[in-house]
């Protein structure tokens, strides 16, 4: 089945400039940017500026450098942030992706979340 991407999303309007973000980098191939409702003391958002829906459709039809881009930019991101594993406390990414994981966002996204103890993986629904 072929992935229907909405240009109407909340995401795609923050790439067009439709709707205001707090942005920590931004690099050709992606944007990232705090969540307006964090779940921890660091709560980022990373998009790829291309039209995924999610990590799934990222995964099997982005470019190689969009690939690369985007876990580049995750890990200078944990750096600038000082949360990377090698010198600071670690982090969690989350990619929900579809009906289970219950995404909200219809444009591809990793939560990098950091700067508290995080719980083991995962609550009951
Ligand atoms: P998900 O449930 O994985 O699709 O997550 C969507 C995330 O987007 C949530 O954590 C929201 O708080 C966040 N979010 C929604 N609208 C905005 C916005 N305008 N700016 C920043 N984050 C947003």
């Amino acid at each position: 089945m072929a992935y229907e991407y909405d240009s109407e999303n909340i995401f795609a309007k923050i790439l067009r400039g439709e709707i205001p973000n707090n942005t920590v980098m931004e690099t050709e191939h992606c944007l990232a940017f705090h969540d307006i409702n964090p779940n921890a003391p660091h709560h980022i958002l990373i998009i790829p500026k291309g039209p995924y829906v999610n990590f799934d459709h990222f995964g099997a039809e982005a470019s190689d450098a969009e690939l690369a881009d985007f876990s580049r930019t995750l890990a200078k991101i944990a750096k600038k942030l000082g949360v990377d594993p090698a010198s600071g406390d670690g982090y969690r990414l989350v990619a929900n992706s579809g009906k289970n994981a219950i995404q909200d966002v219809f444009h591809m996204h990793v939560h990098l979340l950091a700067g508290r103890p995080l719980g083991r993986m995962l609550q009951q629904a």
